[in-house]
């Protein structure tokens, strides 16, 4: 899952489940060597070394050949179930193990969701994303889930739910009750991930996304950069994406938001942080690797400005998050983005 802002601080989290058919598996790596991968290591790293204006053009050519040049998505983010995550994901302010602010929150009602869901789809949103702090779903949790999509589908908007790892079993019950998409980000690069979360591994990542492919939901995967991790593992991360068979539908790239609190914000405390046009490749890389994917900017947009936005959309991001908050982060509001997308003409698709 992701985060939730003024609270606290920010953050930037990530739960998010995924899937992929049944028997072909998401590749763990997209190593050197590795000859059935179509994206070896090697040739993302070559991406992301390239110069930047031709990574840049290669990026914008590859989004023109696949989307309508100047639409971008708008999606909103809702925290259905706040806080006390027993999960410890160090970027996370929601980890019932940090000191963060966040405060942990029950399950919000129909009424609540569909006010939500209301004034989203007022303001232009056509998918709307709902949020839950858990590790996993349990079953009793499942149900009211399940009336909370059945009431957002019925409104017309395109949905999408991060709750955590799934059973067997209950991607079914969601996509029956009209979901269209889960979220399960995998983070990082696997040689990264240890550093990142102890509590569960990548197999259970992997595993979830497995579950949400065969149950015929489309997949929402992606993950945090500005975490620490090296070029390398930043390649290793859309590697993982770009080889799963097929890639995920919907590829939300988070920018660290650091929260105070969280070990994160202690461990990159005095660290130079990521330069935004490191970001900038990572984006025209995941274009480029997954061309028909939607590439959503995510966490950490309002930090970046309106120039390195821009610099985003050139390089094939054409999704954002949209209202003035993610799940506990803050997020540029509504009348910025409007002023943005008339500023490069962009249109709300
Ligand atoms: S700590 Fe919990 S809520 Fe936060 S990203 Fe991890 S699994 Fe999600």
């Amino acid at each position: 899952m992701t985060d939730r802002t003024d609270l606290p601080p920010r953050s930037t989290a990530s739960c998010g489940a995924d899937a992929v058919i049944a028997p072909p598996r998401p590749r763990r790596e997209a190593a050197d060597g590795d000859a059935a991968a179509r994206w070896p290591l090697a040739a993302i790293e070559a991406l992301f070394e390239l110069p930047f204006a031709d990574l840049m053009y290669r990026a914008q050519a590859t989004h023109r050949e696949h989307h309508p040049a100047n639409a971008v998505q708008l999606s909103t983010l809702l925290s259905i179930k706040t806080g006390g995550c027993p999960e410890d994901c160090a970027y996370c302010p929601q980890s019932a193990r940090y000191t963060t602010g966040v405060a942990n929150e029950p399950l919000l009602d129909v009424a609540a969701v569909t006010a939500a869901a209301s004034a989203a789809r007022d303001a232009g949103a056509t998918r709307f994303c709902m949020g839950a702090a858990w590790r996993s779903v349990k079953d009793r949790d499942l149900e009211p889930v399940l009336e909370l999509v059945a009431a957002v589908k019925a409104m017309g908007l395109t949905t999408c739910c991060t709750l955590g790892m799934l059973k067997d079993g209950q991607a079914e019950k969601l996509k029956a009750a009209g979901l269209d998409f889960y979220n399960h980000n995998l983070d990082t690069a696997p040689d990264f991930y240890g550093d990142i979360v102890t509590t569960r591994d990548y197999d259970d990542r992997l595993a979830t996304l497995a579950r949400v492919r065969d149950a015929g939901l489309s997949v929402c995967c992606g993950g945090i950069v500005g975490m620490g991790e090296s070029r390398r593992q930043r390649a290793g991360l859309i590697g993982q994406l770009a080889n799963m068979d097929p890639y995920p539908e919907s590829v939300p790239i988070n920018h660290l938001v650091q929260v105070e609190g969280t070990p994160l914000a202690t461990r990159l405390d005095g660290e130079p942080a990521l330069d935004p046009l490191e970001f900038v490749r990572t984006i025209a890389v995941a274009r480029i690797t997954m061309p028909r994917a939607m590439v959503r900017l995510s966490a950490g947009r309002r930090e970046l400005g309106e120039a390195v936005q821009a610099l985003c959309f050139l390089a094939g991001a054409n999704s954002i998050f949209y209202g003035d908050r993610l799940l506990t982060t803050g997020n540029p509001d509504v009348e910025a983005d409007r002023a943005l997308f008339a500023k490069l003409g962009l249109a709300a698709a």
